[in-house]
Order: C-alpha cells, then structure tokens, then sequence
C-alpha cells in the first residue's frame, strides 16, 4: 500500500481500501508475484504477463485508474490469455477464448464499479458504459460489445485485433483451418455501440493481455 501512495496519491489508496474486490485483486496480485506500475504519455493501462506487470496510466483520472485495475487483475492474474499454439490452436478458438477473457475483466470491473458507486466514490461517466452493459444484459451483452468494440491500439475490432495477434504467433504452415464466427449474436437489433475511445481497449500483444 505505501508504495502504492507513492505511485498513485493517497486518494487513490484511500478509495481502493473502500472497495473489497479491489483490495482482494491486489492481495492476489502480489501472491502471483506481479508488479503495478505507472505509465506516463497517455492515459492507458495494460498487462505485460512476460513482464509480470501491469502499467496504469499516470495521467488517467482516479475512477479510471482503480477500474482499470480491477480489469489487468482479471487479465494479469485471474484469467490470462495464453498465446495459440501452432498447429494445436485454431485461429476462431484462439479469438473466441480472447473474447471470453475480456468479458471475464469488463465483468470483473463492474463488480468494482459496483462498488465504488455504494462506497460514493464518483466513477467517470465513459466508465459507466460497460458496467451498464452488464447490468442490462448480463455476459451476452458484454460479449456481443466486445465483438464490435475497437481495439485503441490498432482501432481494429478486438476479433480483428485477436486474429492477427494469432496470425503472427502462428505462422501459416501451423495454422488450422478457419472457421466462420460461432455466434451471430451482434447482428440483432438490440446490440450495444461499439465503445468509444476512452474506453480501456488497450493490449499488449506480446504479454499477451487485454485491457
Ligand atoms: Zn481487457
């Protein structure tokens, strides 16, 4: 926690202390052995898993800040995302799992965003759009987001984003045959906006994680 004030403010550790999932996430993050850090430039926060580190943006206002935390815990220890494996790992399974895991993390935050609106602690109203996702329509409906959301990296879609991440992980001799996407759940009508920019899309592809 100090070197957490150090890094982030005391309002930063003040607030974190006020939600219990977030203080679980870095209780469990420092038995993984993983390390937080603080990334200038932009705001934007991200997992290197071969690094053992998540970066949070030292620009980036508190309640994103402590959302983005909740969301690299899920992805840095929780549930990462292991790279394909070349001749094992089929380019849409590879996708599908990387859609999962960053339902599992956008879930993971709204728990904590949850908590944070019972705690008072203001939450930034672009930080809202996932946690309201959920709220309406559960995991499809975040699922369904993630599909269309763009990756801030790369602006492509996060399947766009996810594949050729497989593609350059897996060289073509290795790779499996494709098939088409397994759920058409994005073409109804009642599909969530792509997320805008300042939403956490952010990945380290060699870490492999997700933000
Ligand atoms: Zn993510």
């Amino acid at each position: 926690m100090k070197k957490l004030r150090r890094q982030f403010g005391a309002k930063f550790v003040s607030a974190l202390t006020r939600c219990p999932t977030l203080v679980a996430d870095l209780q469990a993050i420092a038995e993984a052995g993983i390390k937080i850090r603080r990334v200038g430039r932009w705001c934007q926060a991200f997992t290197e898993l071969s690094k053992k580190t998540i970066y949070i943006g030292s620009k980036c206002s508190l309640s994103y800040q402590l959302v983005a935390l909740a969301h690299e815990a899920s992805h840095a220890v929780y549930r990462p995302t292991i790279s394909p494996l070349p001749g094992e790992t089929g380019r849409q399974e590879f996708i599908e799992r990387c859609l999962e895991d960053e339902v599992e993390a956008f879930v993971h935050e709204a728990q904590v965003v949850e908590e944070m609106r019972r705690a008072r602690i203001y939450v930034g109203k672009h930080l809202l759009n996932w946690y309201e996702r959920y709220k309406k329509g559960g995991r499809e409906a975040v699922l369904c987001a993630v599909r269309s959301a763009p990756s801030s990296i790369t602006g492509d879609s996060y399947p766009e984003h996810y594949g050729e991440w497989y593609d350059a992980a897996v060289k073509a001799p290795f790779r499996l045959p494709m098939c088409s996407s397994s759920s058409g759940c994005c073409s109804r009508s009642a599909t969530p906006k792509a997320n805008s920019q300042t939403d956490r899309t952010v990945c380290n592809r060699l870490g492999t994680s997700f933000l």
